[in-house]
């Protein structure tokens, strides 16, 4: 299976905010759309960056109420690090694990095309699964 699979199922919607979103903002944004990170987009559409649960709750530990105000370019990841529809799921489980992050945007040709979390991964995955095990039943009825 490919990244490719994942957006047939689930779509090419992504949240984005631009970089001088607000943390709160952001909060509301992943709290309504129950998500766990929004990419930054820079004005010319370009990857900025990347913020995820994990940027808010390390802003909130060193800044503590204050991290509210803050902008999401000063929470952001930096160095996006992205695949291409063409990728296979193995591939990209791959680069999550070594990365330690759950969020990977797919980019073609420079062209966002969708976000890819490891809950979609492990859903492909399980799916995958049940379509062998199904396979390999019929096979032995049949044999
Ligand atoms: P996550 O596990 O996705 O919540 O993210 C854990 C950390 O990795 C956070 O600091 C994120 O900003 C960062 N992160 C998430 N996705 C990516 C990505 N695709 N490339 C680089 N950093 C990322």
């Amino acid at each position: 299976m490919f990244v490719s699979d994942i957006l047939s199922q689930k779509g090419t919607a992504i949240f984005t905010v631009a970089p001088a979103a607000s943390v709160a903002e952001i909060c509301q944004q992943l709290s309504a759309r129950r998500i766990g990170s929004v990419l930054v987009l820079d004005g010319d559409g370009s990857v900025a960056g990347i913020v995820s649960e994990r940027d808010l709750v390390r802003a909130l530990a060193r800044h503590g109420a204050e991290a509210l105000a803050l902008e999401a370019r000063q929470v952001m990841t930096r160095g996006v690090v992205t695949c291409d529809p063409d990728d296979s799921i193995d591939g990209i489980m791959q680069t999550m694990t070594e990365g330690r992050f759950r969020h990977i945007p797919v980019v073609r040709h420079g062209e966002l095309m969708g976000l890819v979390s490891i809950g979609d991964v492990v859903k492909a995955r399980l799916e995958e699964a049940r379509q062998e095990t199904e396979a390999l039943k019929a096979y032995i009825v049949a044999g």
